[in-house]
């Protein structure tokens, strides 16, 4: 017989399916919360009471709107804009904006949906929103690039601002996009303050900021190693995607003594067995940030295999980093790491494993920080961020790097506090869910039913 969890599981999610068509990646991550909290929820009424759980999968506010530009031959393109306002009942909207043609309402409100929780356990003040377009910054001209974030913040900006929700960068948006957006919104408004997370260092940007979400998931990463006597040194790590994460991890992975062999674009991965070195990493980021050019560059330049339309789970390895995008690692290749040994996975991405591939590892056992705990250092360091803007002062890399070493360590606390089962073993899912929940459920109870 189904236990009452699971009963009141089904009926939930017959609901938010029902009010929410189609939204496949928002039904995945509200499902894996509500699967978390269910247990929790029936020893405490109140919040059920209060309708909490009904509240925070409803947005507070979705804005969606047209994006027109003009492209370099003159002709006029018309994209679609968007910003989830999910929950401000901790502090402002915060979260990424992800330029790319795959984005939906669905997708942003499952990112939107999940930072809400990732805010709440960095322990600072801030609520969840997510935003972006459905366009596509590969192969545009820095001008056409310019001219599509101009437009996007030509609307955007009367939604924002430094104490109602302030956006960053997300995939396709990096220090360029920050910047054009940045540039528009100062000129529109004629007033220079902290709308944008990401920014420049010389213009009110953090030290750390590019380097936050990769550097945490591999503290993160350290953190559960810690938990059996274990470190990064020696450890040979996959990691996917090339991007602003994927980079940054590889380089706090060198720094802690241990082996990266892979990184991955769209197109497929590059298997490199004696290891990205510093040196290789620097070419990385000048393929990739300045010429913007294909990983395959690198198998070319160091003579090392091309996996053309593959992903990098195949390859033997300690750890698995996977810092490209959702559900990257489904049921078949989180059974393949496992069984190629690996023992350790933590997402620099949001939501890149399934949820069979989720149960893979926690049937085995394996240490798994889900996306929402791992990869929280990005924000951490934009409200780090948020907070050297409100001062009007700029503290130095090794201040910020050792608060989010702390925040890092201080979420995965929360995870083990609220996680740890009976046999001694935590499951990083249900302590994120339920830490992450209890901050802003509370707030949300003392506001009354907003
Ligand atoms: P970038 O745009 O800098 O890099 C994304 C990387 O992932 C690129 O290598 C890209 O390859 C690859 N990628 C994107 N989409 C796909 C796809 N559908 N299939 C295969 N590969 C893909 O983005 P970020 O590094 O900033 O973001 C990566 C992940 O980390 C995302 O899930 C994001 O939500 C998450 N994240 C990012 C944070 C941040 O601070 N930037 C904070 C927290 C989470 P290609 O160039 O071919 O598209």
């Amino acid at each position: 017989m189904a236990d009452i969890s699971d009963v009141k599981v089904n009926e939930f999610m017959a609901k938010v399916i029902a009010k929410n068509q189609g939204e496949t990646e928002f039904h995945q991550a509200v499902k894996e919360v509500v699967e978390s909290l269910m247990p929790f929820l029936e020893e405490h009424p109140e919040y059920q009471f209060s309708k909490i759980l009904e509240r925070m999968t409803e947005p507070e506010r979705v804005i969606m709107f047209r994006i027109p530009w003009t492209d370099d031959s003159g002709d006029i393109q018309i994209n679609r804009g968007f910003r989830i306002e999910m929950n401000s009942a901790i502090g402002p909207y915060k979260g990424g904006l992800r330029f790319h043609p795959t984005v939906n309402l669905g997708i942003l409100k499952f990112l939107a949906f999940e930072q809400v929780f990732k805010n709440s356990l960095t322990t600072l003040p801030m609520g969840g929103g997510k935003g972006g377009s459905d366009f596509d910054p590969k192969g545009k001209s820095d001008n056409e690039v310019m001219r599509f974030c101009q437009s996007f913040m030509t609307e955007l900006q009367r939604h924002i601002g430094p104490n109602t929700d302030v956006p960053a960068g997300d995939i396709g948006v990096g220090g360029r996009e920050i910047g054009y957006m940045f540039g528009q919104y100062k000129r529109i408004r004629n007033e220079f303050t902290g709308i944008l997370t990401g920014k420049g260092l010389e213009w009110g940007g953090s030290l750390i900021r590019p380097e936050a979400t990769g550097y945490g998931a591999v503290y993160f990463a350290d953190e559960m190693l810690k938990t059996r006597n274990d470190s990064m040194k020696g450890k040979t790590v996959v990691i996917s995607g090339s991007g602003n994460v994927a980079q940054y991890a590889v380089q706090k992975v060198l720094q802690l003594g241990g082996k990266v062999v892979t990184l991955s674009d769209s197109n497929g991965y590059i298997y490199d067995p004696d290891g990205i070195t510093e040196e290789k990493l620097d070419f990385v980021l000048e393929l990739k940030n300045i010429r913007r050019g294909r990983i395959s560059e690198y198998a070319e330049k160091y003579n090392v295999q091309y996996v053309e339309g593959k992903r990098p789970w195949e390859v033997k390895c300690d750890c698995a980093l996977p810092c490209a995008t959702q559900n990257e690692i489904d049921v078949d290749d989180a059974r393949t790491l496992v069984k190629n040994g690996c023992y350790l996975v933590s997402e620099g991405a949001n939501m890149p494993s399934t949820p069979e591939a989720v149960d893979i590892y926690l049937e085995s056992k394996i240490l798994y920080g889900p996306g929402k705990a791992a990869n929280a250092g990005g924000v951490a360091v934009s409200g780090l961020e948020m907070s050297q803007n409100s001062m009007r002062l700029s503290w130095t890399r090794e201040e910020v790097d050792a608060r989010l070493k702390t925040i890092m360590s201080d979420i995965h606390e929360t995870c083990v506090k609220y996680g740890k089962d009976e046999s001694g073993y935590t499951n990083y899912v249900n302590g994120a869910n339920i830490g992450g929940f209890l901050k802003v459920a509370n707030a949300m109870m003392a506001h009354g039913y907003v």
